[in-house]
């Protein structure tokens, strides 16, 4: 079982306990199973799931230092999650954090519900909306440790959906592949504008992945002024 994300995941210097192993299995199998009817992912094979959605998911950890990310009050949301990537990986891995997972299409939302009650995964939260208009609820805006984001838009896009979540303090990663260099600098006014500063962008090496991929880090350093994020639809159409 799992046999390609075990191995991938060694390379990280990640063991997954026998329990973990299984949530894994069974995650796939629900994804596989209602992907026939709702279109969820186009990756279904056995292994191409274990790396391109499980361990791409998990290299995460390479930026995250354990004893943050077990802190009582650390909290975490998935902006654009889909079928639960990279949130529902990173929550398989580590338990206790307190997971949003937010996604505008209820059909993929649906599936969520079902794979977290599945998976027993306890403190999970599953939000339909735009993060457009999510980001300036109270309950939502600021309130965040980790924003993440996988395959959603562009760095300047993405900045603009996400740090507005982010609690001063906190930090933003968003998982990019491919060349990003121009990417980011487009990003640097949004960055700046939303309260954050680019903290790094990590480059993972890990061969069963092949290409390039990275992780860009952002931290919150100021409040995000209240017009922020615009409009659905206006941070992607005209960002920053
Ligand atoms: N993060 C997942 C992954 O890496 O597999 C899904 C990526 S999929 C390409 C993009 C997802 O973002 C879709 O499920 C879409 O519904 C969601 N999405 C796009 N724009 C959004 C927004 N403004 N607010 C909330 N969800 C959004």
């Amino acid at each position: 079982m799992m046999e390609k994300l075990i191995e991938g995941v060694g390379k990280l210097g990640i063991e997954l306990n026998a329990t973990q192993v299984k949530q894994f299995e069974l995650y796939y199998q629900e994804l596989v199973e209602w992907n026939r009817k709702f279109n969820l992912t186009a990756i279904t094979d056995y292994e191409e799931v274990q790396t391109k959605h499980f361990l791409d998911s998990l290299t995460l950890a390479l930026a995250l230092r354990e004893e943050e990310i077990r802190q009582p009050n650390f909290n975490i949301i998935d902006i654009g999650t889909g079928a639960g990537f990279p949130g529902v990986p990173l929550k398989i891995l580590f338990a206790e954090p307190k997971l949003v997972l937010l996604d505008s299409v209820g059909k993929r939302t649906a599936f969520l519900r079902h794979v977290v009650e599945q998976l027993e995964l306890d403190n999970v939260e599953i939000v339909v909306g735009r993060a457009e208009e999510i980001a300036h609820q109270p309950r939502f805006r600021q309130q965040f440790a980790l924003a993440l984001c996988r395959a959603v838009a562009s760095c300047a896009t993405l900045v603009e959906l996400a740090l507005p979540f982010c609690q001063i303090g906190g930090k933003f990663i968003a998982q990019k592949k491919g060349e990003i260099s121009q990417e980011i600098s487009n990003a640097s006014k949004a960055i700046a504008t939303l309260g954050g500063k680019l903290d790094q962008v990590k480059k993972i090496e890990v061969e069963e992945l092949g290409g390039e991929r990275y992780l860009v880090i952002v931290d919150k350093i100021y409040s995000t002024p209240e017009k922020y994020p615009r409009r659905s639809g206006v941070p992607k159409r005209h960002p920053i």
